[in-house]
């Protein structure tokens, strides 16, 4: 903790005043240690893929770009990293956006179980991997009121990691139940798991386990961060539970509208 004092001084010199302010410095330093080092990540992430760019360009200026056998692989790495930039800067904006708090949530009522199982649908359909997907999707329908677009960027991220992590042969389980007049939402793999001691910071800025795995799967370590942010937006929680090499389980919950007969009282 510091004090600053400022002393309140008349024209005619006398003092009439003192205002004393205390600065929370810990809290303060925190914040720019954050502020800097976010910036370092970001500088760090872009720097990567251009540097790598860099040297596949200037071999292919050098003379590859004539050989038939060469020349297409260098290029398709140019590709990818470019992608992989884009993606950044789409996450990066992405988050200032949910930073700034300037912006809205697109809300509409929908029905979970069926907009949860067509983002399921979309990518048991594409997959190519050998994965197995287990639904855990009750009967009974419920209504969240939510920035589709938004909540669909969360699952999908949450769903991406999970194939990611994946092992051939392996189980994706989806699932939803009541909780306290929330949704509570899973998706759990049988991958390599996380250990303990980094479970809760999954969910910070730029962090991953393994980076240069991450990198080698094109992420960006930004999608649970991303993630965090809708989630709060939209009054839930997200948390995740893993045992080593046994697989991962992601969990949020979203707050749930009565449907319009339960509101109306109980018909049977
Ligand atoms: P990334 O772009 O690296 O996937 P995320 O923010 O989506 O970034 O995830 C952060 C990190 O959390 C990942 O790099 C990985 O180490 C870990 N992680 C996330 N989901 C899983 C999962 N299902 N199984 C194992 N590790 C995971």
């Amino acid at each position: 903790l510091r004090a600053s004092f400022s002393v309140i001084q008349k024209e005619t010199g006398f003092v009439n005043g003192l205002i004393t302010v205390l600065h929370d410095i810990t809290e303060q330093q925190k914040i720019e240690m954050e502020r800097r080092e976010f910036v370092a990540n970001v500088s760090h992430e872009l720097r990567t893929p251009l540097t790598t760019m860099r040297s596949y360009l200037e071999a292919l200026s050098d003379g590859a770009w004539k050989d038939e056998n060469i020349a297409p692989s260098f290029l398709n790495v140019t590709q990818t990293e470019t992608e992989r930039m884009i993606r950044l800067v789409n996450d990066l904006l992405n988050l200032s956006k949910m930073d700034s708090r300037d912006y809205k949530l697109n809300k509409e009522l929908v029905e979970f179980n069926m907009f949860f199982n067509r983002i399921i649908d979309r990518f048991e359909m594409s997959k190519s991997q050998d994965v197995q997907f287990i639904r855990y999707i009750p009967e009974t329908t419920y209504f969240v009121d939510i920035d589709t677009d938004k909540l669909t960027q969360v699952i999908d991220n949450i769903i991406s990691n999970a194939l990611k992590y994946s092992p051939d042969g392996g189980n994706i389980r989806f699932g939803f139940t009541v909780q306290e007049n929330m949704l509570k939402v899973m998706v759990s793999d049988d991958g390599m798991g996380i250990p303990k001691e980094n479970l809760s910071r999954i969910f910070d800025r730029f962090y991953r386990v393994d980076r240069a795995r991450s990198r080698a799967m094109g992420g960006t370590g930004l999608g649970l961060a991303i993630a965090k942010e809708m989630i709060a937006a939209h009054g839930g929680k997200i948390w995740a539970e893993s045992e080593l090499g046994e697989g991962t389980t992601i969990f949020f919950t979203l707050p749930f509208e009565l449907d319009e007969l339960d509101e109306v009282g109980d018909w049977e």
